[in-house]
């Protein structure tokens, strides 16, 4: 039922909408219809449709920075309430992090600026409000206010938002990935909490649910960051053991924690700590 349809394949990747993304553009055609009638309706629709693209573009801008650094991307999926671009992994040196995650808003900017100067030329007024004089004033203006609103909202440093992962970055040049994933998930899930209390608030049911995916979101790629440290910790230290017979182990009460197991003597060693074993790359 919620299966996704591929709209086409820009540079070799897999663009699709998934199967709930109708829902917006419905959404929006009958509470537009309901208030101004058909000419509102088709705007709006046209407008939101409008967006969805520049959104696609927007994810492109991600993929292809992630190209830069030999990362391929499994596809772009639209969804009502945005686009993920699923790449195969994120970069880990922080400033590529930050190229990638910042590409994405980058793309909107040009498109907003590339708005704004065709409006100029052609003398036309911002006009964000429904007037309909001029249509194509109209549906210029709002795109250009929503390109504008996609740059600002996805800087919000609410990981796993683009701002997120500049600020998870920034913060990993001062300690490890790990911690700095914490940090950027901690506060994350307090932008999610803000975002979820408003859209209760408001009634903005799409807010509710863009909370609830940025906290599951959140929670998901810190579980694997912290998976991935322990798998290398595990490497290294099985790679660099001078007890022969150690084998390394997780403590399952103690995750974060790797210890060493000497089968010679029968006793466990706590593995050197983490800032040894892994300082960010
Ligand atoms: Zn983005």
């Amino acid at each position: 039922m919620f299966g996704s349809l591929r709209i086409g394949r820009p540079f070799g990747i897999d663009l699709s909408l998934h199967g709930t993304f109708w829902l917006l553009p419905a959404f929006v055609f009958l509470t537009a219809y309901m208030a101004g009638g058909l000419p509102a309706a088709v705007m709006n629709t046209g407008v939101i449709l409008a967006v969805f693209g520049c959104v696609a573009l927007h994810e492109l801008g991600h993929a292809l920075a992630a190209r830069l650094y030999g990362i391929r991307t499994r596809d772009i999926v639209l969804y009502p309430i945005g686009g993920v671009a699923r790449l195969e992994r994120m970069p880990e040196r922080p400033i590529q992090e930050i190229v990638v995650a910042l590409a994405g808003p980058a793309v909107n900017v040009v498109i907003a600026l590339g708005l704004a100067a065709v409006l100029l030329a052609d003398g036309l007024a911002l006009d964000i409000w429904p007037s309909y004089q001029n249509p194509v004033s109209t549906f210029l203006s709002r795109l250009m206010m929503a390109n504008v609103g996609l740059v600002l909202f996805n800087l919000i440093p609410a990981f796993p938002m683009d701002g997120g992962r500049v600020l998870r970055a920034v913060v990993s040049w001062f300690t490890d990935r790990v911690t700095a994933t914490r940090v950027a998930v901690t506060i994350g899930t307090g932008f999610a909490i803000l975002f979820g209390i408003y859209g209760l608030v408001s009634g903005q049911f799409m807010l509710m649910i863009l909370a609830f995916v940025l906290y599951t979101m959140g929670r998901q790629e810190y579980e694997s960051v912290r998976y991935m440290d322990a798998h290398r910790r595990r490497q290294r230290v099985w790679d660099e053991s001078d007890i022969p017979t150690a084998r390394p182990y997780d403590r399952p009460d103690r995750p974060q924690e790797v210890w060493v197991y000497d089968a010679r003597t029968g006793v466990w060693h706590p593995a050197p700590t983490r800032r040894n074993l892994f300082s960010p790359i």
